[in-house]
């Protein structure tokens, strides 16, 4: 029976358990003996690679978080211990391997490929959606939920008091959840890397917004831009509103996966195996315009994420309001 294996890089995201139960259960239906790598790439190095059963998989769709663990290895990126890892692989056997990643764990699956010619395929697993190729990550949905509910809340309380609330949300450099969030969540502001703005503007149209009865306000800050506190000290400086800022910090990766989230994540892994049954080397499962598709992992890792164009256009339209 050939032997199939999977293993979670990068920080953790909601949707990680559901593609777990997918990939054993569809390893089954493939004729495939599943594995378990825990901790990551660190667990590949330390061989810490089990066989995976149905009973490993039950009561766990509904879970945040990763049954396997995820890590941050150092190590994997020094050539020796990738070496230790394809060995310890390929005593097991196993010569397909399943990725739930970042941009970070695919540069490190790039390199190891191309030094040990272990077959495998990624999922794009990142609540920062900034994969390029791919126009959805694993997390993502969930993650958009989280702050929804978050924002809603403190919409709540910020209509009872004239106060500016300042939401900073997560993505690294990336201001995609800043932004579907403010869109979605009737955001004053949105502040996020890949849009300039100038607040001499947004002052005037917050000063005449007020004298026309607006008593609270609601920013939306990527935390890419790192200014934050700035923003608050604006708007009780230029505005003159007392403000509050509010960074949701990491119980953005938390929450039980949205509908969405499982049935993206029963679809990314069984795309995964099906490339990797169909002899496909190196690639990683991309969603985009409503398909999946397996690319490269040479297309996602030369060229940086870009959020598309007519998102950009609406971010822009709110600041320019
Ligand atoms: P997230 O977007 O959630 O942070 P990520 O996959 O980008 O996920 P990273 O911490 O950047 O998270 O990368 C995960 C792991 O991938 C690293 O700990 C390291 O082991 C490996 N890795 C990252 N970059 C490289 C690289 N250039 N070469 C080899 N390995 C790498």
């Amino acid at each position: 029976m050939n032997k199939i294996a999977i293993l979670c890089s990068g920080g953790d995201v909601s949707g990680m358990n559901p593609a777990i139960k997918r990939f054993v259960e569809y390893s089954f239906e493939q004729g495939l003996k599943p594995y378990f790598v825990y901790g990551g790439f660190d667990g590949l190095i330390d061989n810490t690679i089990k066989e995976a059963g149905y009973s490993d998989v039950a009561g766990i769709i509904h879970r945040g978080g990763t049954k396997i663990y995820s890590a941050r290895s150092t190590r994997f990126k020094e050539e020796k211990f990738r070496a230790i890892a394809a060995k310890n692989l390929r005593t097991l056997g196993i010569d397909k391997l399943v990725v739930l990643g970042g941009d970070g764990s695919f540069h490190g699956m790039e390199l190891f490929f191309k030094e040990q010619n272990i077959s495998f395929c990624g999922i794009p697993s990142t609540i920062d959606n900034d994969i390029n190729g791919t126009q959805y990550c694993l997390g993502v949905d969930t993650a958009l939920n989280v702050i929804k509910t978050a924002t809603d809340n403190i919409r709540d309380t910020a209509s009872s008091f004239k106060r500016a609330f300042v939401i900073e949300v997560m993505g690294r450099d990336c201001g995609y959840l800043a932004l579907v969030s403010a869109l979605t969540s009737g955001a004053e502001m949105c502040l996020i890397p890949e849009i300039p703005y100038d607040l001499d503007t947004i002052k005037k149209r917050f000063l005449r917004e007020v004298k026309e009865g607006r008593n609270y306000f609601i920013a939306v800050v990527a935390e890419g831009l790192k200014n934050s506190q700035e923003i608050a000290q604006w708007f009780e400086k230029e505005i003159g509103f007392e403000s509050r800022v509010t960074v949701l910090g990491h119980i953005q990766r938390g929450g039980n996966p949205t509908v969405r989230e499982r049935l993206m994540a029963y679809q990314f892994t069984t795309y995964a195996i099906d490339a990797l049954c169909s002899g496909q080397k190196d690639s990683v499962i991309c969603y985009s315009n409503g398909a999946f598709e397996s690319k490269s992992i040479k297309e996602i890792t030369t060229k940086k994420y870009e959020i598309g164009e007519e998102l950009l256009t609406l971010g822009k339209r709110l600041l320019q309001k």
